[in-house]
């Protein structure tokens, strides 16, 4: 017999436990399914001798008085987890220069005009401009709106939103952030591009000449609203909703795959190992849109308005990635935990080892690293398809690993004497394990000032089926993501 819920969730990533934490409090039934041993996705964790490995996201946002965390935390009652805020939110390391990247505004113009004297006082309009935009987006977004629409409900739930505010916002949706640098004559500034290229890479997944302003906008104030770094990562996040989820009567289920969504009567059979079924009146899928059509029945994918082939040609990046130990000395002239580095002999290139982040456990927290030891993450943008092409794939991943570490080494020299434990990892490992279609992470890539309006929503045009995750809007990132779930939820019990 299957076991019934309200709600099945495939993927046990932020947005599906978002989604299960707030029907769980609205007091439906739910049950999350999740193919591999950990919770949080991208964003989980896993442990190897002694160290706790942060699978992808390693900077908290949204956790200050008011963020989308601190929001979510309230609703279920629950306490946040211990974190510290980073102020600097991080390093970036440039050929001929340290950038410190203040999360509190005066600091930040301080440093504006330590680095870019000529162009202080326009770089400091930007970023008023940075902080006005964002604030009027995150205004918006906040209100759950089903967007882009695609019923007439979606439409007619929209126009109240509609206000003076969001009118403003029209400029910034048909132009780039490198349109909005020309405005403030900051166009020609190499350095102050490399600088927000990193940044919007890190957040955007893109380049200042491809993201929407209000895009890009949003993610760097976002920034300064609050980065943190949460102990035990970013995966003591995904255990508190699992362990509220299940204390209130629920269900998560851990190495437990969904193979197929079908159709049943009036709801649907989810079919996971050994045969089991589980049945629901409603679906929301986690496991990202480059996936939906694997995870759903022939009858189910005819329905869904997601054309395989549109999908599989939008661009997404996938990682590469380092988890390592490090003997804390390396690291003792800084309080600094993540740090940026731009490749000094190729400072242009955004992906593939020309600029990465490395991240490193909190020295306070005891959870990731054995003592006198450090857990680092380091993660660049790369192109999916080299890896699945390569003649030679082992040597091909023995060289970026050894890029980024030569890299590091030229900023900390003797850092690659003091590893420990080197796991470099590609978009295969990542498809192995996060069953995400070519190892493609963190959502799709803006590509131009329009294209925003070609996201996908929550819904998948399928009755009772709905999407949440990165491949969703607002897309990238834990924040964004658990907004995506909030979404679903909201919408399915309206
Ligand atoms: C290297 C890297 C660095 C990043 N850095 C940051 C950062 O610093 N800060 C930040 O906020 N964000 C960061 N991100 C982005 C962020 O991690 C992701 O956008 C977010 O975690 C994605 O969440 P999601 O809900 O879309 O689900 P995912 O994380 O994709 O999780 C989906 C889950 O579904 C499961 N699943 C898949 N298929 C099935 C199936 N058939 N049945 C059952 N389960 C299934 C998977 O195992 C997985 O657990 C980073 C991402 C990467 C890859």
């Amino acid at each position: 017999m299957p076991m019934k819920y309200d709600v099945c969730i495939v993927g046990a990533g932020f947005g599906g436990l978002a989604a299960a934490a707030e029907l769980t409090r609205k007091g439906m039934s739910v049950a999350v399914l999740e193919a591999s041993n950990e919770l949080g996705g991208s964003a989980g964790k896993y442990e190897r001798q002694g160290y706790r490995f942060q699978s992808g996201a390693t900077v908290g946002m949204g956790f200050e008085p008011g963020g989308v965390f601190d929001r979510l935390y309230t609703s279920l009652g629950l306490d946040k987890p211990s974190m510290t805020l980073l102020n600097p939110i991080m390093d970036i390391h440039m050929p001929d220069r340290t950038i410190h990247y203040y999360s509190k505004k005066a600091q930040w113009y301080n440093e504006i005009e330590h680095h870019f004297p000529e162009d202080a006082s326009r770089i400091q309009a930007f970023y008023d401009e940075v902080f006005r935009v964002g604030e009027m987006v995150d205004a918006m977004v906040e209100k759950l709106p089903v967007f882009p629409p695609k019923t007439l409900s979606d439409w007619i739930r929209l126009t109240p939103m509609i206000s003076r505010n969001s009118i403003q916002l029209l400029p910034y949706m048909n132009q780039t952030v490198y349109d909005r640098l020309k405005k403030y004559n900051l166009h020609q500034n190499r350095l102050f591009q490399i600088f927000l290229n990193g940044e919007l890479m890190d957040s955007v997944q893109t380049s200042v000449e491809r993201c929407p302003a209000f895009l890009g906008f949003t993610a760097l104030q976002t920034f300064h609203k609050g980065a943190f770094a949460v102990h035990g990562g970013l995966a003591s996040v995904a255990e508190q909703l699992s362990k509220y989820i299940k204390e209130s009567g629920n269900e998560v289920f851990l190495r437990h795959p969904v193979h197929v969504v079908e159709k049943k009567g009036a709801g649907y059979h989810l079919h996971s190992k050994r045969s089991k079924v589980f049945e629901s009146d409603y679906v929301i899928l986690n496991n990202s849109v480059h996936n939906l059509h694997d995870t759903l029945s022939e009858e189910l994918r005819n329905q869904s308005y997601i054309k395989p082939e549109k999908e599989k040609s939008r661009e997404a990046w996938g990682a590469f990635i380092i988890h390592a130990g490090v003997h804390e000395e390396v690291f003792n002239n800084t309080d600094v935990l993540y740090h940026q580095f731009i490749d000094p002999n190729h400072p242009d290139d955004l992906h593939d080892g020309g600029q990465f982040l490395l991240s490193l456990s909190d020295p306070s927290d005891d959870q990731m690293a054995p003592a006198g030891m450090r857990s680092l993450t380091i993660s660049t943008h790369t192109n999916v398809s080299q890896w699945w092409e390569s003649e030679d794939y082992e040597a091909a991943k023995k060289r970026m690993n050894q890029r980024l570490i030569d890299t590091v080494n030229h900023y900390f020299p003797g850092f690659e004497d003091r590893l420990d434990l080197v796991l470099p990892g590609s978009p295969v490992t990542f498809q192995k394990w996060l069953r995400r279609d070519q190892g493609k992470v963190g959502g799709y890539a803006p590509t131009g000032k329009y294209s925003w309006i070609r996201s996908y929503s929550i819904r998948t045009g399928i009755k009772g089926i709905y999407q949440c995750g990165d491949t969703v809007f607002p897309g990238a990132g834990t924040l964004g993501v658990t907004l995506s779930g909030l979404m679903a939820a909201k919408e399915l019990t309206r």
